[in-house]
């Protein structure tokens, strides 16, 4: 998915920039941060939603 900068402008894969270093959540973050300029923010679409709601599904199942 391409996300755009809000800052900046500048375009980029998100799928390849969704954690920033220091994250406490790690890989499951969903925060986006801009390569150009370093700033971060909350992106929530309905594919990302879709995702987590199947991963949460996932886990549920695993551990019954
Ligand atoms: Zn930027």
């Amino acid at each position: 998915m391409v996300a755009k900068c809000p800052v900046c402008g500048y375009r980029f894969d998100s799928s390849l920039s969704q954690t920033c270093g220091g994250c406490p959540v790690g890989s499951d973050c969903e925060r986006i941060c801009c390569p150009n300029c370093h700033y971060g923010w909350i992106e929530s679409t309905p594919l990302v939603n879709k995702l987590m709601y199947l991963f949460r599904k996932e886990k549920a199942v695993g551990r019954s």
